[in-house]
């Protein structure tokens, strides 16, 4: 029998087969999830020039004893007020600039004013520069507001803004067909005869690429006839991405790899030393990626969250595209794992990680109920109780 491939090696061969899409300019309000494909440089620093952090006065330290003769009011959006003198300060608002000669500003809740003076009324006494944000302290002009890969969430997004970008240059969004097959199939809602099942994947993988750049349609429930099959993936051919779902076994009716290659399709890789997921099968068809994933919904969705999410964020230009590790102690024993890496549901909380009971990756039950992949290694041994393992959240 031919040995199945690792895990990684597998995860590499698909990256290695994908070449990231060009990039396009969008406006920056358009671009949250996207990720930036060049590094993004400052057009401005921040702040341009001192300004105060507080409602205050602003005066010079040098004179922080006070009393001070109250000339003039500094308003943020204001370009700088006149400039100070010895014994004398100015009103000042957060945002507003300091103006010329003075380099601290005083709280309000710590003076008392008659209009015409402004005292201290208590301590502490003035710290030379304090409530001030100094020109360029967060960044200046011409550094590297963002890289490149950047995965562009709000505060990224609002670091872009501050930075002087109005547009961002980031990767394309791949289009993907999501293909689904089985005779055994009916439209979510619909009446099912025991041998029907309503088809779950199609939604849910759907559902998987929703918050990640990407332009996905859905051809659902084909029937297990290479005709129709063959006519399926024909009309995917304008995607980056076609994903298959079922059919990818070796039984008589699993007619993917079949029809793939009767259209030219050439196989990349095929069967990973993984559980579940083990059918994944990769490959080109033309222009096209083609992954086709295991009709399990266990198995659909770990190949999904292993290679299709990864391939998909590799080439909208993220620099990191590889599922998170996280790491927590188990609560069970975790028994020694073969040649295949395992993926077991688990629950994932304060008291650490449980892999629950039953592993059958038919059973969405247990696919909802949980929040974590709990990561065994290929030839991992035996895991006690409390020791510390890796984990993908999803
Ligand atoms: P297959 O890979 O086609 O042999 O399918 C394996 C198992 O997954 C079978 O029990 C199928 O009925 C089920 N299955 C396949 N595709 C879907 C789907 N789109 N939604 C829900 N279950 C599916
Ligand atoms: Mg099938």
């Amino acid at each position: 029998m031919k040995p199945l491939l690792p895990l990684d090696e597998a995860q590499q061969r698909l990256i290695t087969m994908a070449e990231r899409l060009r990039s396009e300019t969008v406006p920056v309000g358009e671009a949250l999830g996207r990720y930036l494909a060049e590094d993004l440089i400052a057009k401005r620093s921040q702040p341009a020039a001192d300004m105060s952090a507080m409602d205050g006065y602003a005066i010079a330290f040098e004179d922080r004893a006070g009393p001070w003769q109250l000339v003039g009011e500094c308003k943020a959006g204001s370009p700088p007020c006149p400039p100070i003198q010895p014994g004398q300060a100015a009103r000042i608002f957060t945002g507003a600039l300091l103006p010329d000669g003075a380099d601290t500003v005083v709280m309000q809740e710590n003076v008392k004013t008659d209009g015409a003076t402004i005292k201290l009324i208590e301590e502490p006494s003035p710290v030379k520069g304090r409530h001030v944000r100094h020109a360029s302290g967060d960044f200046k002009v011409g550094d590297i507001a963002l890289k490149a890969g950047t995965h562009l969430n709000a505060a990224a997004l609002g670091h872009a803004v501050i930075a002087g970008a109005g547009n961002l240059s980031v990767g394309r969004s791949p289009k993907i067909a999501v293909l689904s097959t089985g005779d055994e199939l009916v439209a979510p809602g619909a009446d099912t005869q025991p041998h029907q099942i309503p088809a779950s994947n199609d939604v849910m993988i759907t559902a998987m690429l929703d918050r990640l750049p990407a332009r996905s349609r859905s051809i659902s429930r084909i029937k297990d006839d290479m005709e129709s099959l063959c006519a399926a993936l024909e009309s995917a051919r304008d995607c980056d991405i076609i994903v298959t779902i079922g059919g990818a076994s070796v039984g008589d009716h699993d007619l993917v790899a079949p029809a793939f290659k009767q259209l030219g399709g050439k196989t990349d890789f095929w069967k990973i030393a993984m559980k579940p997921g083990k059918p994944l099968m990769a490959g080109t068809l033309g222009d096209s990626l083609v992954v086709a994933l295991p009709g399990n919904p266990g198995s659909a969705f770990v190949t999904a969250t292993l290679f299709l999410i990864p391939l998909i964020r590799y080439l909208a230009g993220a620099a990191h595209y590889m599922p998170t590790m996280q790491s927590a102690i188990t609560n069970t024993l975790l028994p020694a794992t073969n040649q295949r890496a395992e993926f077991l549901r688990a629950k994932a909380d304060g008291s650490g990680i449980t892999a629950f009971n039953s592993q059958d990756s038919a059973k969405l039950s247990i696919l909802a109920a949980a929040n974590a992949l709990l990561y065994r290694p290929a030839h991992s041994p035996e895991q006690e109780k409390g020791a510390k393992v890796s984990y993908i959240e999803i």
